[in-house]
């Protein structure tokens, strides 16, 4: 799918999610400094960024596996920055961790089944994530260990959709796997979004983020570089901000230096295509798919 570009933010729309100027440490490491975003319903929200950038770590934060030094995070309207993580999921966050974290010896159907254990009402079952991946319905009895990195990957998004979510928390889906998978598996993201499904997802794939994303957020030692819709930015930003060369043109909104973030805005400037037509930096890594 390529929805860069498309989405039209609804600002008039109370963000699904919002978070506000968040600080966070492992230790002595201060991996996030004053990160701030909205997550508008319906949208597909990326954050990018090189290894080591704080992706994940912000992921985990709203998730609420780690607790912030300072800032707030708001969900459906409501401060959910102490609330435990179940509660979150409760409430409709759900997670695809980083490495999927499947239990190998259990089948795909035991796995989809301990995705549903605590769900809520909602379109998602088991058959129905079956009519999203039909390879699934052959295969139910096989335990995910014997599963390829791409289906296991499949089987992570399953487990999170019987789950029923509102809000899908993607952590580097693309880890580990050949492109063709990769693109593969973000194929189904139009069906998961037609579901009534908000995305925020974590990618290091550049091309893939652009490709699936209608707001990007670029993360560089913990700090934003870069924010804006993909048809807002050019090659050029997205590389500087990704790589912290602090150049800045037209389009979307650089901060080099890790300066704040600029608020979101609806469509403030216009679409500023790449200026050479060269691709986004950083292909995915190794492939086992
Ligand atoms: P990657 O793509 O490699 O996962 P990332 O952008 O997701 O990178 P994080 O995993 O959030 O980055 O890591 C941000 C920083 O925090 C890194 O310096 C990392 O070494 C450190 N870090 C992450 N998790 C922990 C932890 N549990 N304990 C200590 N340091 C951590």
């Amino acid at each position: 799918m390529s929805a860069a570009g498309t989405g039209v933010r609804p600002q008039d729309a109370a963000p699904l999610l919002e978070v506000r100027d968040l600080v966070v440490h492992h230790g002595q490491l201060r991996a996030l400094s004053g990160i701030s975003l909205r997550v508008y319903p319906g949208e597909v929200y990326a954050i990018i960024g090189a290894n080591g950038a704080g992706k994940s770590t912000l992921l985990r934060t709203i998730a609420g596996l780690h607790t912030p030094t300072e800032g707030s995070i708001v969900y459906d309207s409501r401060d959910v920055t102490g609330m435990r993580p179940e509660k979150r999921a409760a409430a409709g966050m759900t997670m695809v961790p980083e490495g999927r974290r499947l239990f190998p010896s259990l089948t795909l159907e035991e796995n989809l089944k301990v995705g549903a254990t605590y769900a809520r009402k909602g379109p998602w079952n088991i058959e129905r994530v079956y009519d999203l991946f039909p390879w699934m319905r052959e295969r139910r009895g096989q335990q995910t260990a014997q599963l390829s990195g791409g289906e296991q990957s499949s089987a992570a998004i399953g487990r999170a959709l019987v789950a029923n979510p509102r809000m899908l928390l993607l952590d580097e889906l693309s880890l580990g796997l050949a492109p063709v998978i990769v693109q593969r598996i973000y194929g189904m993201l139009p069906e998961i979004l037609a579901s009534g499904v908000t995305v925020l997802l974590v990618e290091q794939d550049v091309s893939q983020a652009l490709r699936v994303a209608t707001h990007l957020q670029c993360l560089l030692e913990g700090r934003t570089t870069l924010e804006g819709r993909p048809a807002d930015v050019t090659a050029q930003q997205v590389e500087a901000a990704y790589f912290g060369m602090g150049s800045a043109g037209p389009g979307g909104s650089v901060s080099p230096g890790g300066r704040p973030p600029v608020p979101p805005r609806e469509g403030s400037a216009p679409p500023t295509p790449p200026q050479d037509g060269s691709a986004p930096p950083i292909p995915p890594q190794g492939s086992d798919g």
